[in-house]
């Protein structure tokens, strides 16, 4: 069970590197008229990547020695895929949505648009509310207490030392517009948070 679990939440890892394959390629052309990476940016990217991919593979490659690790059963399997197929539905959505808009870090393109429909109509940070359905998804399937919730703690890192300073350079660039869209939304859940 713990093998075939380590293979699921593989299949989804691949599942979300093809949806953002295109996006990358797609960004790399695009002009950026205010780029705000800095050193913390990058680190937090690099943090997801530790976090969402590197940490799973380190323990089924046996790095671990089994430190932290526990057993696997069926309802997790099962409310893993759930949670997964949960993630990349969103997370396709959120990327359809922003369209050119996205970047992967904080950076606003010539001609930004700010984006108040589709999945962004009900909450301001779809795609980091997917990724945190990733590290649900990864914290159900990989049967390793730091393995396994290593995903959700980068991702919680990555929400709460970014979030803040993107709305503020979403507001800096839309001023009354983004303050109104933030006035009617929630950040990560519709109608709660
Ligand atoms: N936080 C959003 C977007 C993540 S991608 C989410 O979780 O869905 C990050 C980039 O998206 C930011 O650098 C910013 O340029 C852009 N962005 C974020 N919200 C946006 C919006 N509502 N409309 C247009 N662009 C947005």
């Amino acid at each position: 069970m713990r093998d075939v679990s380590f293979w699921v939440w593989l299949a989804f890892l691949i599942g979300w590197v093809a949806l953002r394959w295109p996006a990358m390629r797609r960004a790399r052309k695009l002009r950026t008229r205010d780029d705000r990476r800095d050193t913390l940016d990058i680190a937090l990217l690099v943090d997801c990547v530790f976090g969402l991919a590197v940490l799973p593979v380190a323990w089924r490659l046996g790095l671990f020695q089994g430190i932290g690790d526990r057993p696997q059963g069926l309802v997790p399997l099962v409310l893993g895929i759930a949670a997964g197929a949960a993630f990349l539905w969103l997370f396709r959505r959120s990327h359809r949505d922003l369209g050119r808009n996205w970047s992967v870090s904080l950076e606003l393109r010539e001609g930004h648009r700010l984006v108040t429909g589709g999945v962004y109509a009900h909450v301001r940070h779809p795609m980091y509310a997917s990724f945190f359905l990733w590290g649900i998804m990864q914290a159900l399937l990989v049967a390793n207490w730091f393995a396994g919730l290593g995903g959700l703690f980068a991702v919680t890192l990555l929400y709460v030392l970014r979030t803040g300073r993107e709305e503020a350079m979403m507001r800096s660039a839309f001023g009354a517009e983004y303050q109104a869209y933030a006035a009617r939304t929630k950040r990560l859940l519709p109608g709660v948070f």
